[in-house]
């Protein structure tokens, strides 16, 4: 059988030539290495064209290991972060900084509202106390894009640091650092970039970083140590994820290759349209509208019928060779595939004939959240 394809927001389905890239062993400390840690530092600086004013850290780990160490690592001890929230992603913030001891002030949202710039703007004029905002790009959770510059301009207006989480828009939608200003912007290899899991990345800005000494209650997870190594050895501190880094080096090589940022969104744009106009036609509806959705993830609505459950949906499509997503939402029952990885819309055309031999086969006859469809 094939290996199937996965339609999840990482891991997710990575070119043979990027698999190929770690049948190499790699010395940690060996010279090769060290030029290839530093190529794909500086590669990532530039594709958000940050190599004035910030330096690249990679961290091993997923990429909730990143954003936690930027967060302890910037944000001093008695600061305060604002946090607005529309899905599971920031609510992962706000766990970690009650975790590392930051004080922290959610701004709920809707599940289907983008961050409002307005209320971000009236938050920051009504407590004085705020030194940050952590802002996630795309919330995964649901697949809703948040209107970063607009956030990014109102928190440069009132003198606050800005902390993104970018991990699943990174690469793909445009960040631009010449025009958009942050602290700290957080990404992993696994997402956008098409590389295999196990490490991120923290794009902070340099004065920002030298500043921070002593913020961080761990050493792991400690920035400006891992980063003043970096400088002074070319290494790691503690054991690289060798093949990870081998695998994004080949990635990035093929990202260029293909046209960077702009082919990467207009593919994913491409997939993200033939997976809704396919599942439309079907029957299915999108819990967003589509002014809202990042060409990234989309969740969908589970199918109003007693004959559909997830367990047995998921299973019989997995047999058909796709991997889906569960939904993330409390208040309603969803599914989400992803549009990401090294995928064209052929396969999300292949994906959604799966679906509905699946749903078929299920006796699954209403497919809208009315029960009309
Ligand atoms: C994937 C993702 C993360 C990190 O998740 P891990 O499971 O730790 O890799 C963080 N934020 C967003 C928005 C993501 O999509």
């Amino acid at each position: 059988m094939m290996d199937p394809i996965l339609l999840t927001p990482g891991p997710l389905t990575t070119s043979m030539e990027t698999r190929s890239a770690m049948l190499v062993d790699w010395g940690s400390w060996d010279g090769a290495f060290n030029a290839l840690t530093a190529s794909v530092c500086d590669d990532l600086l530039a594709i958000v064209n940050a190599q004035n004013d910030h330096v690249c850290v990679p961290l091993q780990g997923s990429g909730t290991f990143s954003v936690e160490a930027a967060l302890g690592t910037l944000v001093p001890k008695d600061g305060k972060v604002l946090v607005p929230d529309n899905g599971s992603y920031c609510k992962r913030i706000t766990r970690i900084l009650g975790y590392l001891g930051r004080e922290a002030v959610v701004l709920p949202h809707d599940e289907q509202e983008p961050a409002d710039p307005a209320r971000i703007d009236a938050a920051l004029a009504a407590d004085a106390a705020i030194t940050h905002v952590a802002q996630v790009h795309c919330e995964t959770g649901t697949g809703i894009l948040n209107p970063l510059p607009k956030i990014a301009a109102i928190v440069e207006k009132r003198g606050r640091g800005l902390i993104i989480d970018a991990m699943s828009s990174y690469g793909a939608i445009p960040i631009d650092a010449r025009s958009l200003r942050f602290d700290a912007l957080i990404a992993a290899s696994g997402k956008c970039l098409e590389g295999v899991p196990g490490m991120g990345f923290i794009i902070a800005r340099r004065t920002t970083l030298q500043g921070s000494a002593g913020n961080s209650h761990s050493l792991a997870m400690d920035l400006v140590d891992q980063w003043q190594y970096l400088q002074k050895t070319g290494q790691w501190r503690f054991t690289p994820p060798t093949h990870v880094l081998a695998a994004l080096r080949s990635a990035i090589d093929q990202y260029k290759a293909q046209g960077g940022q702009a082919a990467r969104l207009a593919r994913y744009a491409g997939n993200c349209a033939a997976l809704v106009s396919g599942m439309r036609a079907l029957g299915l509806e999108t819990f967003l509208p589509d002014a809202l959705q990042a060409p990234i993830i989309v969740t969908f609505h589970a199918p109003n019928d007693p004959a559909y459950n997830f367990g047995e949906f998921y299973r019989r499509v997995r047999e058909r060779g796709f991997i889906l997503y569960p939904g993330k939402l409390t208040a309603v029952d969803t599914f989400r595939v992803g549009c990401i990885g090294a995928i064209g819309a052929d396969a999300l055309k292949r994906a959604v004939a799966a679906i509905a031999g699946v749903l078929e086969e299920m006796g699954v006859r209403r497919f809208s959240r009315a029960g009309i469809g």
